[in-house]
């Protein structure tokens, strides 16, 4: 049996004509007979009717007030009405179909809800159906522990039950519809010459994903590099190729791929930067600082160790905690809120003079100043004010001609 998954995100079933694009992906696979795994999101973005936001709004405090495991039977409402609705639309264009929630698709999570983990995925009534010629289709994002209880994957988390569906049913491929042309050199909402990579390795897409491109989960790449299955991102509203990642690159694509220093830049906001003086005499200050963040679940990123003290960040929604355990064991911290955190990601950046060099340029043209930098082997790391974010990003994008081949 030839399996084939489709994810589509909330924006590919928000409206009538939107379904009609997802109907023709459907058919097309089918006419080319692979069993199809149709892997759905809540339908629309924020404030569209069922979407997942819309559902948190319906609680004071956008769902916080209530019970992690209440939280995610409200959740799991978008993607069931989603599944139900695709399958009434498949039935009235003669597709046999099944609507499955993540749970009865054999989808087993530990309880950690809001953020399960996905434990073993149970395939037998999926292969059931699939073996009856039904397009199966099944609630993204969500599963359920061994108790029965509905859990949710974290958000994004659709990619994750795709892949992870691909994986445990081997699929000859996951393909993941959205709303723009693949993975692209950077997010086309704010670069507007951003372009569609068209093959890119896992660990590249996973490092950016990691770093703040949305386009896909990184956990849905782990599980796809591990079990070595070729995923594509593509938009549902054209018959474009879109992105492939893949180990398994051909010769064609190799060259383009050794050739690229630079894949593309991405950017997290919402980033506090801390910076700690030793006090006169103390030698043990960045123990003292990093202990007391870990004791208060503080994560923390960008650290650069001085013997004069520290510098790290850590989310904005930490900050005022941050600052007041660092007052409480005695130092005064000086905290610079609303920065951004702007990555540069390469395949192959290692040992290749400039980039640095070309980064700083592209910023000081800009008049943006770097309030910290950092760099790996794949990544060079800069931390910016957010009102400098969009430039920052649109100069570096420029700088290492992203926009072209
Ligand atoms: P879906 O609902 O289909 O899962 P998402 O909103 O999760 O869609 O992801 C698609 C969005 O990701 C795009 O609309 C785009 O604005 C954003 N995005 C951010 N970075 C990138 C990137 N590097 N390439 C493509 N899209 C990106
Ligand atoms: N609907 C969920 C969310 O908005 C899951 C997803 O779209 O992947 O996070
Ligand atoms: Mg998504």
């Amino acid at each position: 049996m030839r399996i084939l998954v489709q994810k589509f995100g909330g924006t590919s079933l928000s409206t009538s004509e939107a379904r009609q694009f997802v109907l023709r992906h459907i058919r097309r696979e089918r006419q080319r007979q692979y069993k199809l795994v149709v892997v759905v999101s809540a339908m629309g973005r924020s404030g569209d009717p069922y979407a997942t936001d819309t559902l948190l709004s319906l609680i004071p405090g956008t769902g916080d007030s209530l019970p992690s495991r209440e939280r995610d039977l409200l959740l799991g409402c978008g993607e069931i009405i989603s599944a139900v609705m695709l399958c009434g639309l498949l039935q009235a264009a003669s597709i046999p179909a099944v609507a499955l929630t993540g749970g009865e698709a054999g989808i087993m999570t530990d309880n950690q809800f809001g953020r399960a983990r996905i434990l073993e995925i149970r395939t037998e009534t999926v292969l059931r159906h699939l073996h009856e010629d039904k397009v199966v289709i099944v609630t993204g994002f969500q599963g359920k522990t061994e108790s029965g209880q509905l859990t949710t994957l974290g958000r994004g988390g659709s990619d994750t039950s795709a892949t992870a569906l691909g994986a445990a049913l081997h699929a000859e491929q996951v393909d993941i519809y959205t709303d723009v042309n693949g993975i692209l050199t950077a997010d086309p909402r704010i670069v507007a010459d951003a372009r569609p990579l068209s093959v890119v390795g896992y660990a590249e897409i996973c490092n950016m994903a990691r770093l703040g491109a949305k386009v896909i989960h990184p956990r849905a790449v782990e599980i796809a590099q591990q079990a070595k299955i070729p995923l594509r991102v593509r938009s549902t509203f054209s018959e474009d190729e879109g992105t492939l990642v893949t180990d398994a690159i051909d010769a064609v694509h190799a060259a383009a791929v050794r050739d690229r220093h630079v894949t593309g830049v991405a950017h997290v906001n919402g980033i506090t930067q801390i910076t700690v003086h030793a006090q006169e005499g103390h030698t043990d200050v960045q123990l003292q600082v990093f202990q007391a963040m870990a004791r208060h679940h503080i994560s923390v990123d960008f650290i650069n160790v001085t013997p004069g003290g520290a510098v790290y960040t850590v989310f904005d929604h930490d900050a005022s905690e941050a600052v007041s355990v660092l007052q409480r064991i005695g130092y005064t911290p000086i905290a610079v809120n609303g920065c951004a955190k702007i990555s540069v990601i390469g395949g192959g950046m290692n040992g290749v003079p400039g980039i640095m060099a070309r980064i700083v340029e592209a910023l000081t043209e800009q008049s943006i100043p770097i309030l910290q930098s950092a760099d790996s082997n794949t990544t060079i790391w800069v931390l910016v004010k957010e009102s400098y974010m969009a430039d920052a990003l649109r100069a570096l994008h420029a700088k290492f001609a992203l926009h072209e081949r």
